[in-house]
């Protein structure tokens, strides 16, 4: 059985920055994933799918992004290939097309079975991707027979799906994207919108996101969070990767693309939408309002403000067995895949607990997830913050342990 201090559970730009900070601090380790390096932007993404954060913000430990197009969106393969330069560039021990099967708990630390053999290690980072799968809701099951119901993890291209009208179920970044990409291959498309937020491409004649940077927003620290807990429920941002173009309800809504509340219930055949739609849509422009707000207050004027949202006659219910809706895409978030872990650190809800990335069961960590330890936690540049203050806590423990091991020796 192959010893080593950490073993790091993918190889997506998470796992990297985490291999990166421990090598900086000499720890000894392995990074194990199941497909090549960075697989999810390999396997998971559709074909037009641009990063919705622009160049600038793609930073990394030991890594800035220095080409010609600091505004621009990268493309999906160009974040393969920028990650695979990455780990190269690291020396990053990367042992690819392993798959991790468990992590249990052992004497003085974890034993990491994989499908190519066994490795014991006092200490685990999990970075294994907290949207890793598409998370479909149960009442996926009551639509009737004959539609095509796809997630943004398997859909491609418009040319793809079978001829006919379209439903996008959910308004963040990946359904406001799909809405709009599907509308323009000439396909009807109804949106159903819950609980989103609004977000403009550009503000003050600038990237929004780098407002939200240089005021502190998304460094915002998760001690420092209000409400926690909701705020790692929080859907992703309207964004596009297009530059200088806001996609938000409004400009889906006068394109053509028709919008409903939240898809509530199917009932035989009948999708049934919330009639909470321009609640939703007010509570989303109060919100936008708001950050803009704090915006302003950094930047010490006032800017513009946005139209509210338009919400024209939404409609409650739509015959899936009409024929006019032949395709569903479920664009209702993601989630983790932990069923390898049988440590006690998941929830009845099966969420790990942690505080800020470091579990109850010492030495096993998290990286990656929503709000981990900055608001900008899921976001390709809040890796490096997070990888650091992770790779020296873990440090810490392997110093209190070896301190243990002479202790007892003595
Ligand atoms: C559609 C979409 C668009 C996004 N756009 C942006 C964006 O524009 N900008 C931005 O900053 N962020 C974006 N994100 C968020 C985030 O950057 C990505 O989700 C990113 O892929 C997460 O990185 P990660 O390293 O945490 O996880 P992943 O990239 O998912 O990497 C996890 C790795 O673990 C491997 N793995 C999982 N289980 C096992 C196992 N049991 N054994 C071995 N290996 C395993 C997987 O194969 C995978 O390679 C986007 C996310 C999605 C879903």
């Amino acid at each position: 059985m192959p010893d080593t201090t950490t073993v790091i559970i993918g190889a997506g730009h998470c796992g990297l920055a985490m291999s990166r900070c421990l090598a900086a601090r000499s720890v000894d380790h392995v990074v194990l994933e199941r497909g090549e390096v960075a697989n999810s932007w390999r396997t998971q993404r559709w074909d037009s799918l641009r990063l919705l954060t622009p160049n600038w913000m793609t930073r990394l430990p030991g890594y800035a992004y220095r080409g010609p197009d600091p505004d621009g969106y990268l493309a999906a393969g160009q974040v393969a290939a920028m990650l695979a330069d990455y780990a190269g560039a690291s020396a990053a021990p990367v042992l690819t097309e392993v798959t991790v099967t468990s992590v249990r708990g052992a004497a003085g630390g974890y034993v990491v079975r994989t499908d190519q053999g066994t490795w014991r290690a006092p200490t685990v980072v999990l970075a294994c991707g907290a949207a890793a799968v598409p998370a479909v809701p149960g009442l996926a099951r009551l639509v009737p027979a004959g539609i095509t119901q796809v997630t943004p993890a398997g859909y491609r291209n418009p040319g793809a799906l079978p001829p006919g009208g379209v439903l996008v179920v959910g308004a963040s970044a990946s359904g406001i994207q799909l809405a709009a990409e599907l509308h323009r291959s000439g396909r009807p498309v109804t949106l159903a919108v819950g609980e989103h937020v609004r977000m403009p491409r550009t503000y003050r004649g600038r990237d929004i996101l780098w407002w939200l940077d240089a005021a502190g927003v998304l460094g915002q620290r998760y001690d420092q969070a209000g409400d926690l807990a909701r705020a790692r429920r929080l859907p992703s941002m309207q964004l596009a990767g297009s530059p200088g173009r806001t996609v938000d309800l409004n400009a889906l809504g006068s394109a053509g693309v028709r919008l409903a509340g939240r898809l509530a219930g199917i009932a035989d055949g009948l999708a049934q939408f919330s009639g909470s739609l321009p609640n939703v849509c007010a509570l989303a422009d109060l919100k936008l309002g708001r950050l803009l707000d704090t915006i302003d207050a950094w930047a010490g004027t006032a800017g513009e403000r946005f139209a509210p949202t338009v919400v024209r006659r939404a409609p409650l219910g739509l015959d899936l067995r009409s024929g006019e809706i032949s395709t569903i895409v479920w664009a209702t978030g993601y989630r983790p895949d932990l069923s390898f872990v049988e440590v006690p650190v998941l929830d009845r809800k099966g969420r790990v607990v942690h505080d800020g990335g470091v579990t109850a069961c010492p030495g096993l960590y998290l990286i990656g997830w929503p709000f981990l330890r900055r608001r900008k936690s899921s976001l390709i540049d809040g890796a490096a913050g997070d990888a650091a203050d992770l790779a020296a806590h873990l440090a810490g423990h392997l110093d209190a342990l070896a301190g243990r091991r002479i202790r007892s020796a003595s």
